[in-house]
């Protein structure tokens, strides 16, 4: 059976700073959590809602994102965008376009703007540092960016521009698989850009895929383990879809309902986490966005690039499930939930940076 959770009295441990290791048990349960079936695995998700509600109530954070270039100097083996896919139409939006969206386009409820790109430090200098300088100064808008592992010097300038919360998946925090799919540079310096990130003050969101070719149950804890030894604010699951274009394009979709296991581990693990429900789960079930609000998601996220590049952007496949503010607002209301009035952003920088949660009988020594 496994343990419930998310009662304030099972969350009742802070530490502060990353954690060298976990005790057995804390690993134990997240194995137990990660395969449950049955009345297990509903009682799981009904744990994580509940964690989520006692945390921050029945707000969801809402923010736009912004897929600004297809550009990418990585080969992920998974993504439909690496530098090999020939096939694919590589864009840069026009600043102007960019400015266009954010002026005159930007639905009501987003608090937040993502700036998301293929690794390519060229959209980074050119676009999205001079686009943040202006809106920073104008808009109340949390900011936050999803660029790729840059030179630390492009950080700080971000920084200084006025982005405060930095996207940036482990993916998978196994080294060999990590090398093995190609994933951007080397663990080690992903890891590093991410401690890096924390030191210097952002909000920093990793996440990983789940479902990946091959991925065993150690491979999942493992990287569980390690998303929680560092100083996040949130973290993101995926689930892996086959992406056309790729060298996995024949590999299976994950499994929608261990990957709502995954969101609910994630939330019990971290209450404190900000954990969006991403559009790919829509793309295994059209219920998949919801059911991962009740499963402990807590951040929405509305596709403001304009219809005309969005299939370029092509993580998996063309026809992408794209979440418009409409059904954004019907996701948060089938789940029973409101959006919220604050960003990510400021809601996170109101925790202590570094602190994190373990349920008490399940803290490490
Ligand atoms: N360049 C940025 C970086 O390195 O962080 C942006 C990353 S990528 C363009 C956006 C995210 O899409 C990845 O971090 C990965 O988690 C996800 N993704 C790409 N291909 C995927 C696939 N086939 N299945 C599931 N998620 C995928």
């Amino acid at each position: 059976m496994i343990p419930a959770a998310g009662k304030s009295t099972d969350v009742s441990r802070e530490r502060g700073g990353e954690e060298e290791g976990f005790a057995p048990a804390e690993r134990d349960w997240r194995r137990s959590a990660l395969a449950a079936s049955g009345d297990a695995q509903v009682s799981l998700w009904a744990s994580a809602e509940t964690a989520r509600e006692e945390r921050f109530g029945k707000r969801i954070f809402v923010r736009g994102v912004i897929e600004v270039a297809n550009f990418c100097r990585q080969n992920c083996s998974y993504c439909g965008m690496r530098r090999e896919n020939g096939a694919l139409r590589r864009f840069r939006l026009a600043r102007e376009i960019i400015r266009r969206v954010i002026g005159e386009s930007l639905p009501p409820s987003v608090t937040d703007l993502n700036f998301q790109a293929g690794e390519d430090p060229v959209a980074l200098k050119e676009l999205v540092l001079p686009v943040i300088e202006e809106i920073a100064k104008e808009k109340r808008l949390g900011i936050s960016v999803c660029l790729g592992t840059v030179d630390h010097r492009l950080y700080d300038e971000l920084r200084q521009a006025g982005a405060r919360g930095y996207i940036i998946k482990l993916e998978t925090g196994d080294p060999e698989q990590y090398r093995l799919l190609q994933c951007p540079g080397t663990l080690e310096r992903r890891l590093e850009a991410i401690r890096y990130l924390v030191r210097t003050g952002w909000c920093v969101s990793s996440g990983l895929i789940h479902g990946l070719p091959n991925q065993t149950l150690d491979q999942l804890v493992g990287t569980l383990d390690l998303l929680r030894s560092l100083s996040l604010s949130g973290c993101s699951v995926s689930p892996f879809i086959p992406g056309e274009g790729t060298p996995l394009s024949s590999e299976k979709t994950a499994d929608l309902e261990q990957t709502l296991n995954v969101v609910a581990v994630l939330r019990l693990s971290s209450p404190r986490w900000v954990i969006p429900a991403v559009s790919a789960l829509n793309l295994c079930d059209s219920s998949g966005y919801v059911r991962a609000l009740r499963a402990g998601a807590n951040l929405a996220t509305i596709n403001l690039t304009p219809s005309e590049w969005r299939g370029d952007y092509q993580l998996y496949r063309r026809n992408r499930c794209i979440m418009t503010e409409e059904r954004i607002l019907q996701a948060i209301e089938q789940a029973g939930c409101q959006p919220s009035l604050e960003s990510w952003i400021a809601a996170s920088s109101s925790f202590p940076p570094s602190a994190s949660l373990v349920p008490a009988s399940r803290s490490s020594p």
